[in-house]
């Protein structure tokens, strides 16, 4: 799942309404890896191992960019056959 440079909004309606989401918990007490909005935080998240939302985009475009040579390599590959 990638989250696009947009801003994803905290689906969380009174004091979260309108709040960007910023951080993602990754507490293992949390049953689900909770997207955080300033208010989350504050609310349920509090003392939990958070990860900014940027840096979690950045993990996955490193993932990303790493199973490329692969893709690209079995591509040539596929390709000398000839
Ligand atoms: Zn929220
Ligand atoms: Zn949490």
């Amino acid at each position: 799942m990638i989250f696009e440079q947009s801003k994803t909004l905290c689906k969380k309606g009174g004091a979260h309404s309108g709040k960007e989401v910023i951080m993602i918990c990754v507490n293992p007490e949390c049953d689900t890896r909770r997207l955080c909005c300033l208010a989350c935080i504050d609310e349920f998240h509090r003392k939990h191992e958070l990860i900014s939302l940027y840096k979690f985009n950045d993990m996955l475009k490193v993932l990303t960019e790493q199973s490329l040579p692969e893709t690209k390599s079995a591509i040539i590959a596929s390709v000398s056959d000839f």
